[in-house]
Order: structure tokens, then C-alpha cells, then sequence
């Protein structure tokens, strides 16, 4: 960010620390599609927290199952069990097709729980020696911000100055079946990908690379890791990214919207060959599977096991990315995603992404850059087919004018 940036960030919130460079809104509340600010300016919601509230502000059949969870227990730690905690991992587990869940919080404690299960699956069942687990990931990852996920991040901003960095891990580009073949090896335990890559700009891979991930990773005996904490859960018009190539991983991590835009829930779900590698004492969580996360959670579950969220995703997707592409030449160079997710590239000759979000701000319509000159949408899914066209009408005049 500028110096200007972050002198007038430093300026709002001086005691909050400067890792975010957030655009000059101030929520003070929330409703479906909906934010508030504190002067009562309304904005419409097209980013959705980075897909965490696919269901709404305040979704109210979400709400009314965290209040209820309210009044009787909210966190017991796993030293004792909860009469919420194997309900909410039996519905998760059957919406992925497996038959365990290792519940967490946030999605990058997801991802370096999946790592540290499929290290150990390599070691106990696989037989790869001791220490040599390598695990294959994607140029242009995105999986969270801890020491390990950073270590095998290619983004300058995110690794400068954090190492020294964990080893084990092993990047080729992204939808490169080829070159994931030929990183492959006997000490290979598994590969971790984004279905479709989100931070990176909502990039769709070619249409065999996941199939022929899947086929390498059961031929050479490795452990297929699809990330869905961003592209699952219904915003891609399927409860995961992955249906749409028809596509089964051995795990997923689950994160963001399975918080029903509350709290942070987050899971590593496959079967139990897999997750039955962790024993007690191995790994764990004091908020990890939480009642109250618990009920949230299951209440998401059950709200995608009715099918109408993915529905509605596909359905207001499409006329959503066929009001993007109506741009394209009109400011807008490319338009990438499925369902009501969205990467636009603008042209750079009209602004950096920021600007063009802080002329979208103007107009009512609150969006966040990625990189550059990309802009992401990812409105929750209760938004109106007429509040998307009136969302696409403000960003061409955004990309028409100051
Ligand atoms: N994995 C993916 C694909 C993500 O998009 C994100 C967040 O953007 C994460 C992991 C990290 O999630 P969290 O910010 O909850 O740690």
C-alpha cells in the first residue's frame, strides 16, 4: 500500500495493526445483502467477507440456531463431550460423501491440519520414511497465513521477511497436470489444490486438470487435498467446486461460509483411513468443534443438503457473469468464475483495482481488489437478480468515470 494508505488508515483506527489496508467504509450493521455505516450510508455487500456470509448478514434461521445454542452450552473444549459436536460432523461428513470430520476454526488452521494428517497418513500408512513427507501445491496458492502456508506461497507480500520457512513442500503452476507428474515422487504424500484459485483472481483451471489430478493422485497412492474454504459451500452454484469437473478429493478443508457468517468454523473432512491417523493427544483445538460453532455449522449443512443455495448460486451467477461480460471492452478486459464468484480484470489505463473499489464505494457497491487491476465479487447468495444488474451498472459507470 501507499504511504498516503496507510497514513490515513493510521489516522481511523491507530490502535488497530496496519495488515489490512481496508477501503474508507465503517459497518455498524448488516442485513442479508446489505451493510450500514455509521452514517447510515447503505452499501451493497459484493464481497461477501471473501465468501464467508454465503447466506446473508444475519442469515435469520442461522441466527436463531447461534441464540438457541446460546442459551444452553457454548464451549465445553473437547475434554468433555457435547450432545452438538457428532451431529454436526455426521451431517458435514455425509454433504462431502466421507465419514469423518476433524472440526477446527479458521480455514488456514484447516489447511495445516490437513498437511499435518496427510504427513502422518504418508508415514503410518504409506510407509514413506520419517521426515521426507513432500506435499505438492500450486504457483499461485492461496491457503492462509501461517509459517507453513507461507512457506510454500510464490507471493512476495506474503513470505518477505517471515522465513526461515518450513520445508516439505514442492510448487508447480497451477493447472499444470504435467508438471504435478513429474514432482511426484515415492515420498509424495499429497497434493494440495484449489479447485478454482480465489485470491489469485478467481482462476478457473483447464477442464482435465482436476480429472487428471484425481487420476495420478489414486495411481501413485497420494492424497488428493481439495482447499473449498473459499470456492465451497454453494458459491459456485454446487455445494463444492470440485462437482464441476465431477471430481471426488480424499480431503476437503472446509472454512469461511460453514461459520454461516458468525463465527469461525472450519474442518478437515475425509474418511477414516485418512483422518483416523490422528490418535488422542496428537492434535487439537480449544475452541476446535465448539457447541456453539457446533450448531452454527449444522445449521449451514442442512441448509445446503435442501439444494436451493447451489441453485440459486448458478441461476443469479449466470446473469451475473453475463452482465460482466457485457463489459468486457467497455473497461473491463476479462471475466473469470462460476456461480455468483467473480474475477474482472479491469483495464490498468482506468485504475489499480483499489481505485476502481473506492469508485465502486461511492456508488453504494462495497467490492475488494486482489492483485493489480483484478476486482472480486462474491455477494452472498441472498442477493436479488435486480441488485446484481444494479451492481453491474455501477461498476461500468465506475469504469466510465472518476
Ligand atoms: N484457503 C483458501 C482457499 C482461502 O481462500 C483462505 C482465505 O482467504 C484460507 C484458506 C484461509 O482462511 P482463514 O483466513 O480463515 O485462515
Amino acid at each position: 500500500s501507499t504511504d498516503k494508505e496507510v497514513a490515513v488508515h493510521t489516522l481511523a483506527e491507530p490502535h488497530v495493526a496496519h495488515n489490512y489496508s481496508p477501503l474508507p467504509v465503517t459497518a455498524a450493521s448488516a442485513e442479508g445483502a446489505w451493510i450500514t455505516d455509521v452514517d447510515g450510508r447503505r452499501f451493497l455487500d459484493c464481497l461477501g467477507a471473501y465468501s464467508a456470509v454465503n447466506f446473508g448478514h444475519r442469515n435469520p434461521r442461522i441466527v436463531a440456531a447461534a441464540i438457541e445454542q446460546l442459551d444452553r452450552v457454548t464451549l465445553t473444549s473437547r475434554a468433555f463431550r457435547s450432545d452438538r459436536l457428532e451431529p454436526f460432523c455426521a451431517a458435514l461428513a455425509a454433504l462431502c460423501g466421507k465419514d469423518m470430520v476433524l472440526p477446527m476454526n479458521t480455514g488456514a488452521e484447516a489447511v495445516e491440519s490437513a498437511i499435518k494428517v496427510a504427513r502422518k497418513w504418508g508415514y503410518d500408512v504409506k510407509g514413506v520414511p520419517d521426515g521426507l513427507a513432500k506435499v505438492i501445491v500450486a504457483g499461485g496458492n492461496f491457503h492462509g497465513r501461517t509459517i507453513s502456508i507461507i512457506s510454500f506461497s510464490d507471493d512476495p507480500d506474503a513470505r518477505s521477511g517471515f522465513g526461515p520457512f518450513t520445508p516439505g513442500f514442492v510448487s508447480v503452476p497451477y493447472g499444470d497436470a504435467e508438471a504435478m507428474a513429474a514432482a511426484m515422487d515415492e515420498h509424495t504424500v499429497a497434493v494440495l489444490v484449489e479447485p478454482i484459485q480465489g485470491e489469485s483472481g478467481i482462476i478457473v483451471p483447464p477442464d482435465d486438470y482436476l480429472p487428471r489430478v484425481r487420476t495420478m493422485c489414486t495411481e501413485r497412492n497420494v492424497l488428493m487435498i481439495a482447499d473449498e474454504i473459499q470456492s465451497g459451500l454453494g458459491r459456485t452454484g454446487m455445494t463444492f467446486a470440485v462437482q464441476h469437473w465431477g471430481v471426488e478429493p480424499d480431503v476437503y478443508t472446509l472454512g469461511k461460509a460453514l461459520g454461516g457468517g458468525i463465527l469461525p468454523v472450519s474442518a478437515v473432512v475425509a474418511n477414516h483411513d485418512v483422518l483416523g491417523v490422528l490418535h488422542p493427544g496428537e492434535h487439537g483445538s480449544t475452541f476446535g468443534g465448539n457447541p456453539l460453532a457446533a450448531a452454527v455449522g449444522h445449521t449451514v449443512v442442512e441448509m445446503l443438503a435442501e439444494g436451493t443455495w447451489q441453485a440459486r448460486a448458478a441461476e443469479l451467477g449466470n446473469r451475473m457473469h453475463s452482465g460482466l461480460r457485457e463489459l468486457i471492452g467497455h473497461g473491463v478486459i476479462a471475466v473469470r468464475g462460476l456461480g455468483l464468484w467473480a474475477g474482472i480484470d479491469v483495464d490498468p489505463a482506468l485504475g489499480s483495482g483499489k481505485e476502481v473499489c473506492l469508485r465502486l464505494a461511492d456508488r453504494g457497491v462495497l467490492a475488494k481488489d486482489t492483485h493489480g487491476s483484478t476486482l472480486r465479487l462474491a455477494p452472498p447468495l441472498v442477493i436479488t437478480e435486480e441488485e446484481i444488474d444494479w451492481a453491474v451498472a455501477q461498476l461500468a459507470d465506475a469504469l466510465r468515470s472518476e
